[in-house]
């Protein structure tokens, strides 16, 4: 024959091993997520609730007389810590989600086993009262009561958390909240339907089936809503410790919410009101407001030159509600200035010559074909100096390589003040230079090359000892008439440059005096 409660039993199975799915499915899925574990801690009190209730009604046989009155109250104290838990950390309230309040929840559910199990030495859980009607686990000592007590308590603190969560939450968090709080409202209903008669089963204890649509319902909001990938931790966590300054304006253009990092950056002399107009707050920047107070999305870097230079990268988005009204705007900006410092020096190094501070070769290929079509387009001639210290090697074997260098050094110093601003200045290779000056002519640039010649003869380099005498060579090609291309003239300049060394150095040779 079947127990009495047979029917009851398999659907306590049915809903055991459904939430055993849903904690498995959360557990193997979403375990790093926020709430997951809280949800998960749940799902399997639930499901131990609901099994070990459905075999103490199936008449299971028992290891010992109250082997399932114990076993079943595993999931009786398990169950409303975990509900808090979960409310706590769906609703966000970060100052609560701690390990300690985790831990003390569930210390007190194992005080609450540990008293259950010794009752047949101290008597106050069961001990005192005979338990009439087995089927049923509704009365008992003070322990007992202490414990049902607690029990409602934790779900009135459940509540309580998510309603005043919910009040406050928009969009999506309010559809989720809404959700959440209805499946712990469940248990209450039927809690009130059992004692006023209601329940259809009102000689079973309905709250593990209660418990469980409650269990079921999270799971679909979960994921009907990916409830635990988008909590809303992101307004407290992430806005308020993001480096990032974060400003909402509402669709007046009036203050709704910062965080620190937009109060640190703005540097206002007093921290600005909620409601306060966007004009008053910007004040210090009349330009900006002018120019992004009718943007609404738009992402820009912008740059200042006072008090110092510095870059932003500023971003603008609307803010819309469910019906798409327009709410306002979400504005967000960081700091980029130490990025573009380094971006700047990053180019610059790769542009330069370590040593002399001059323009390196391969700019120099960026910048010949430019200047070529520019010259063509605005039909001026370029004049291409290829200059070389004359016995460097020398140089170096006397005075060793350091002073190698100052003279490399000094020489393109050189080269720098005695050139115009549109003339630009490469170290072309070793002890080579190359000088570009456009609109002038090659008989020009050799008088001007000239100069330079024997202004450094002259120069005496101070490295220990003085080091004096040196001398050029330097070839001069003319752009159109000795190459049309960078890499012609080149060649040009370099052919009247060995010419030079071929004909005693010291010398600047151009087509008219090769
Ligand atoms: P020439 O008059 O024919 O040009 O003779 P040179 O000795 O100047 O020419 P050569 O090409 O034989 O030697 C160039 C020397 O320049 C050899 C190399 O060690 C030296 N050199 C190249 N780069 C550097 C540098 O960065 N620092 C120093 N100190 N020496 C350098
Ligand atoms: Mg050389
Ligand atoms: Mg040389």
């Amino acid at each position: 024959m079947l127990p009495p409660n047979a029917g009851v039993s398999a659907a306590l199975f049915i809903a055991g091993a459904l939430c055993f799915a849903g904690g498995f499915i959360t557990w193997q899925t979403r375990i790093n997520t926020p709430g997951a574990s809280s949800l998960i801690t749940l799902a399997f009190s639930l499901c131990w609730w609901d099994i070990t209730y459905g075999l103490f009604l199936a008449n299971a046989p028992a290891l010992y007389p109250n082997f399932w009155l114990h076993t079943v109250y595993v999931g009786v104290v398990l169950t409303p810590p975990s509900v808090l838990w979960f409310a706590v950390q769906i609703s966000g309230l970060t100052t609560w989600s701690k390990p300690s309040l985790v831990i003390s929840l569930y210390a007190v559910s194992v005080l609450v086993l540990a008293l259950l199990a010794t009752d047949s030495y101290h008597g106050l859980f069961f001990g005192g009262i005979e338990i009439k009607n087995a089927e049923m686990i509704l009365s008992g000592g003070p322990i007992f009561w202490a414990n049902l007590a607690y029990s409602y308590a934790l779900m009135l603190i459940s509540l309580f958390v998510l309603t005043r969560r919910f009040r406050k939450a928009t969009g999506i968090f309010r559809k989720q909240l809404g959700i959440v709080l209805f499946g712990v409202i469940i248990p209450w209903v039927s809690n009130l339907m059992f004692v006023a008669g209601l329940s259809p089963l009102p000689n079973v204890d309905n709250t593990p089936l209660s418990f469980t649509v409650t269990g079921i319902i999270f799971a679909y909001a979960l994921l009907q809503y990916r409830l635990l990938d988008i909590i809303p931790i992101a307004r407290d966590v992430l806005i308020e410790n993001m480096s990032d300054g974060v400003i909402v304006l509402d669709s007046e253009n009036r203050l709704v919410d910062f965080n620190p990092a937009a109060l640190q950056s703005l540097e206002l002399e007093r921290p600005p009101q909620i409601g306060q107009p966007a004009g008053e707050i910007f004040a210090k920047w009349t330009d900006l407001v002018e120019d992004f107070s009718g943007v609404n999305d738009i992402r820009v870097e912008l740059s200042f030159d006072k008090p110092i230079r510095a870059f932003l990268d500023l971003k603008i988005s609307p803010l819309y509600d469910d019906r798409a009204n327009f709410l306002g705007r979400l504005i967000v900006w960081r700091d980029i200035t130490p990025l573009k410092n380094t971006q700047t020096e990053l180019q610059e190094q790769v542009i330069r010559d370590p040593l002399t501070g001059l323009y390196n070769r391969r700019y120099l290929n960026e910048i010949l074909t430019r200047e070529l079509a520019r010259a063509t387009r605005e039909n001026y001639p370029i004049s291409l100096a290829l200059i070389d210290i004359d016995d460097f090697k020398h140089v170096n074997d006397a005075y060793g390589h350091p002073a190698g260098d100052s003279v490399l050094q000094r020489f393109a110093k050189q080269l720098l003040n005695q050139t115009r601003v549109e003339d630009t200045v490469y170290r072309y290779g070793g002890e080579e230079f190359l000088v570009l000056l456009p609109n002038c002519a090659g008989a020009n640039a050799m008088k001007i090359v000239e100069k330079w010649r024997s202004s450094f003869q002259r120069t005496n380099i101070s490295y220990k000892i003085g080091i004096t005498g040196i001398t050029i060579s330097c070839g001069i090609a003319e752009f159109p008439t000795d190459g049309g291309t960078g890499e012609e003239l080149i060649a040009t300049a370099d052919q009247f440059l060995y010419h030079a060394k071929a004909t005693g150095k010291n010398r600047v040779v151009a087509r008219a005096n090769r």
